[in-house]
């Protein structure tokens, strides 16, 4: 299986080659040239295999340059009860991803597919957790080692952090707004000893922290010398690793061959619905890949409109579903590219005004006109639709959620069809966002055991100006390069 840009950048590369990297040299993203069919028979065969070895025999079909053994190791590794400990008391727990039947509504089974059980209890850890593994695999292979230099402003950095610690090879430097991180989200990422993980604290806010990741990044011999590489949501193997849990949650929720289910995504990089859709390319039978947006409705505005509008930062709001507070989706191209029939060059004009005039239009075209066959609708969802939906699903069938599941399962009660499962992803645990969940249903969350007093641990972080110098000659001094 090898790879190709959605620019049309046409040097095959193998997955190991693009495990590491993260844009094409054009600019674009990876895709593998073709996508391997999945038949309903082979679905079938699959219903009894652990999640490790369903995660195995997926893979397996897009990175054949890892021995067949070594890769079930490493998902076998990584997809343990051990690591998703944190699931619901009556989830079942060995399916790593659990699936919880909420009722019937409009004569449609809806359901809530557990993905965020994991060490940082959000969805990211899915497929980071994965990479942790295979990054580590593929630089003793090489004889590398790889810096990891990231801005977070919580849910990304600390999957990353959790999925790299302790790994050979590997350092992470994360930079994060000192101060303007929830307590929970603090005391998560800096509690951690392990000594390759380095967390700064900048004074600053986000935008300052992101605003180093590139200063350093575009210095290219700094970049080359310090061997700094990232883990953001376009990498294709957090894509890939995402495709697992749909064929999960299919099989889960239903009981033969050629059933139709439905999924819900709280959407924010277009990263987990991208992996809907190819999981549907690849022959999964789903029937609709319902996005849904918060307040920062990009997405949500394409999908009725045809007319993809990049917001400008004054338009992007902070919501109390902050892991989808986006201006731009980053995975969106892979889905477009596929939309265009696989025309890189109509999709490098499309990026190139996404560039020069913050966006496209599609409205009235044939393509528009596709988007249907793919089966993507969309919706959005506000913060008074998210207190009362968590509301809502707490008196109606004793179940909290979180501010992102909420988003989740107010579209997906948009677009129910009689008969038809609708599996909504819960991206997060609601611990993480005890704000929303006080003022929804007026008491705190419920913690994992795991997570009892976790503010009060021992903190390892070093306070930095919003420096990029400063940053980088921290950088060096640890690395030793
Ligand atoms: C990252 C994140 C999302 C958005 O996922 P994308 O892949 O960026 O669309 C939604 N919910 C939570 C809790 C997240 O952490």
């Amino acid at each position: 299986m090898n790879y190709k840009s959605t620019r049309g950048h046409d040097v095959p590369q193998t997955f190991s080659e693009i495990l590491l990297g993260g844009l094409a040299p054009d600019g674009g993203l990876y895709l593998p040239q073709q996508y391997p069919q999945v038949s309903a028979d082979e679905l079938e065969s699959w219903r009894k295999l652990s999640y490790a070895d369903l995660a195995y025999e997926i893979l397996a079909r897009f990175c054949d340059d890892i021995p067949a053994e070594d890769l079930r190791a490493l998902t076998r590794k990584t997809y343990t009860a051990e690591v998703y400990c944190n699931a619901r008391a009556g989830d079942n727990t060995a399916d790593i991803t659990p699936l919880r039947k909420l009722g019937d509504e409009a004569g449609a089974p809806l359901y809530l597919l557990g993905l965020s059980n994991g060490p940082t209890l959000a969805f990211k850890d899915m497929a980071m957790q994965l990479l942790g593994n295979l990054f580590e695999y593929a630089l003793a292979r090489a004889g590398q080692e790889l810096n990891i230099l990231g801005a977070t402003s919580g849910d990304t950095g600390s999957a990353a952090e959790y999925a790299m610690r302790g790994k050979r090879g590997i350092r992470v430097f994360m930079l994060s707004p000192h101060k303007k991180m929830s307590a929970f989200q603090t005391a998560q990422m800096f509690s951690l000893q392990d000594p390759n993980i380095f967390n700064l604290a900048v004074q600053g806010v986000f935008d300052d922290c992101q605003d180093i990741v590139k200063a350093v990044s575009n210095d290219l011999e700094f970049k080359s010398r310090q061997k700094i590489g990232t883990v953001n949501s376009i990498n294709w193997a957090r894509v890939v690793a995402q495709v697992v849990y749909y064929f999960k949650g299919w099989l889960l929720a239903t009981d033969g061959p050629g059933q139709k289910v439905s999924f819900c995504v709280p959407s924010g990089n277009f990263g987990n619905v991208c992996a809907g859709h190819i999981a549907r390319m690849m022959g999964l039978p789903i029937d609709k890949l319902v996005v849904a947006t918060n307040e920062n409705d990009v997405l949500d505005e394409f999908f009725r409109t045809g007319v993809y509008r990049v917001r400008k930062s004054a338009e992007t709001y902070h919501t109390s579903s902050p892991s989808m507070d986006i201006s731009k989706a980053s995975n969106f191209e892979r889905f477009i590219f596929d939309l265009l029939g696989q025309d890189a060059g109509k999709l490098a004009q499309l990026f190139r005004d996404v560039d020069t005039k913050g966006g496209f239009d599609l409205s009235g075209t044939p393509d528009y006109e596709r988007i249907r066959q793919f089966g993507f609708v969309s919706g959005r969802s506000t913060h008074d639709d998210r207190v009362a939906t968590i509301r809502d699903l707490s008196s109606r069938y004793g179940i909290t959620i979180d501010t992102h599941t909420a988003d989740g399962v107010k579209v997906a009660r948009e677009h129910l069809s009689a008969g038809t499962p609708m599996v909504v992803l819960e991206t997060a645990l609601p611990a993480k966002f005890a704000d929303t969940i006080r003022e929804a249903l007026g008491h705190e969350p419920e913690r994992p055991a795991a997570f009892e007093g976790i503010e009060a641990l021992p903190q390892r972080f070093e306070v930095m100006p919003a420096d990029a110098a400063q940053v980088k000659a921290y950088i060096a001094r640890h690395t030793g390069l």
